[in-house]
């Protein structure tokens, strides 16, 4: 079978990405991916344009997003993939996870002002593409442009990770919530970038194994967030619990994302694709073998 280059995991300025959905289409499209999604954190504003965009450039397109979670005291991200993008269940869901987003990014700018660093809440703002998604991610922005920190690795490590002055903890969606949105409207649950979570062993086989009974089905492998350690330690793991394989860059941004757009490697051959069992919620571009065209034409 022909392994396609298939990104299901991406970020637009509906979320934290800085492109467009439209300029993120283009640049997969340029990269050779051949069906993408973008998953936007706890926000699908931005489906239509993505899916509108893919098609026009000839990219297969699969409806995503990826929810966070609260599980055993950490965040935890599950993404949902080929769900029907107007189900009001969905949509509900994503909404009441993202309502508690501003008054935490006051609180991280609260926290923020007392370490020295003051306008935080609405220096961050002036980052953010969707009101409705204020993030982490836009504060490092505007921490690195101010000039407090180098990069936006060492905002995360000094300010916005656990133990440190900007860092809030904060109730998101539930495990099984989360699984439930996304498979009641058609789609695939799938756990992103596993070796992420601070976890111990029996941490790890809760997440997982709730997350089946759930009704979850997936699991990244292969991912702009894990080495080939890492892949292939979860390769043994989705074989393990009999888990679909999903494919991701976790792009955000052309000057912050070290993975470019579908520059992953395959999947590892004994593994099942996420988008084979998604084929029937693939949306698909026009681009039919002339004699295909011909054989339609002429039956
Ligand atoms: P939030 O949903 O507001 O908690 O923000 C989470 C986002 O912050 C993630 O999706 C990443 O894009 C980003 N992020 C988390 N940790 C780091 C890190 N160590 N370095 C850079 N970005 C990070
Ligand atoms: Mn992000
Ligand atoms: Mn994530
Ligand atoms: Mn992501």
């Amino acid at each position: 079978m022909h392994l396609i280059n298939a990104d299901l995991h991406s970020h637009s300025h509906v979320s934290d990405g800085t492109l467009s959905p439209a300029a993120l289409a283009e640049r997969a499209r340029a990269q050779g991916v051949e069906l993408w999604s973008l998953t936007d954190h706890d926000e699908i504003g931005g489906q239509q344009g993505a899916r509108d965009a893919a098609l026009a450039l000839g990219m297969d397109y699969l409806t995503g997003t990826e929810i966070s979670v609260s599980f055993a005291g950490e965040t935890v991200h599950i993404v949902g993939l080929g769900f029907d993008a107007g189900d009001a269940a969905l949509r509900a869901g994503l909404a009441a996870t993202r309502s508690g987003r501003r008054d935490r990014a006051r609180q991280m700018a609260a926290g923020l002002a007392q370490a020295g660093i003051g306008g935080a809440f609405e220096g961050a703002l002036r980052y953010v593409g969707n009101p409705d998604l204020i993030s982490r991610t836009h504060f490092a922005r505007f921490l690195v442009d101010s000039g407090v920190c180098p990069d936006t690795h060492s905002v995360f490590r000094r300010y916005l990770t656990a133990g440190n002055p900007g860092y809030v903890p904060h109730q998101w969606a539930g495990l099984g919530e989360a699984v439930r949105w996304i498979r009641d409207a058609g789609g695939v649950a799938v756990i992103a970038h596993p070796a992420r979570y601070r976890f111990t062993p029996t941490e790890e086989y809760a997440l997982i194994t709730e997350f089946i009974a759930h009704g979850g089905l997936g699991m990244e492998v292969v991912t702009g967030s894990h080495s080939i350690a890492e892949q292939t330690r979860y390769a043994e793991t989705a074989l393990e619990f009999d888990l679909l394989a999903s494919r991701g860059s976790d792009f955000h941004s052309p000057a912050e994302s070290r993975t470019e757009l579908g520059a992953l490697p395959d999947l590892p051959g004994r593994l099942k694709p996420v988008w084979g069992a998604l084929q029937h919620r693939i949306q698909r571009a026009r681009r039919r073998p002339l004699t295909e065209t011909r054989l339609a034409a002429h039956p």
